[in-house]
């Protein structure tokens, strides 16, 4: 059983909300063959979702097409409601990197049709995160080298400078629309080189420099 979202120092905070920031980097946008939304498309992942580093994706059997998208996360370190681009640093605890593990044949029918994506987003083990490097630890958080390698073969690699939206523009826009809370966190959205991943896979992500995240796939 997780205890919550693991810190390097060794503290834990209990998993909250966790976010989803659909389409935020353009790369990945135009391999999706979509177009840069003009606000932000955001779902929701349940806490029991989560996984931590060393755990295990479970691919249901309900999909045949289940993808990883390598994402930095944010993890919240206080409530907040309301507050500025200007003033959101104040409410980070830290960061990780995490994977937004998507059924994407599910997803592709949910859009299809204009059905909401909790299945294909939230189901059982869509959310490993690493561990959490406190906010204190990072001179800046505006680009970190994120990637994803699936057996040793490098999917993913991009900066996370790259982004459409960034971590304070999305923490302003979250907690004016949903309010937020300590524990709660942000996939920010994942660059280009999505792919799938199958029985036997092993991962490792990695936020260059402060964490990396193993899992295998069953
Ligand atoms: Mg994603």
């Amino acid at each position: 059983m997780n205890t919550g979202f693991e810190f390097t120092d060794g503290t834990t905070l209990p998993v909250g909300t966790m976010y989803g920031i659909g389409q935020n980097y353009a790369k990945h946008v135009k391999e999706m063959g979509g177009a840069v939304p003009t606000e932000p498309i955001v779902f929701i992942k349940p806490p029991a979702a989560y996984v931590a580093d060393g755990g295990i994706v479970r691919l249901p059997d309900f999909s045949q097409n289940v993808h990883h998208e390598v994402e930095l996360v944010v993890v919240i370190g206080k409530d907040c409601e309301k507050i500025t681009v200007d003033n959101a640093r104040e409410y980070i605890a830290g960061f990780a990197v995490g994977i937004d593990v998507t059924l994407r044949d599910l997803q592709a029918k949910a859009k299809e049709k204009g059905m909401p994506w909790a299945v294909a987003k939230g189901f059982a083990t869509s959310a490993p995160v690493s561990k959490v490097v406190a906010i204190n630890e990072i001179k800046d958080y505006s680009s970190f080298r994120l990637s994803l390698s699936v057996n040793g073969v490098i999917r993913q690699s991009a900066s996370t400078g790259e982004m459409v939206r960034n971590v304070d523009m999305l923490i302003a826009y979250l907690s004016d629309v949903f309010t937020l809370r300590a524990g709660d966190c942000i996939f920010t959205g994942t660059p280009e080189g999505v792919g799938q991943i199958r029985k036997g896979d092993r991962i490792l992500a990695e936020l260059k420099g402060y964490a990396d995240l193993n899992v295998r796939v069953e």
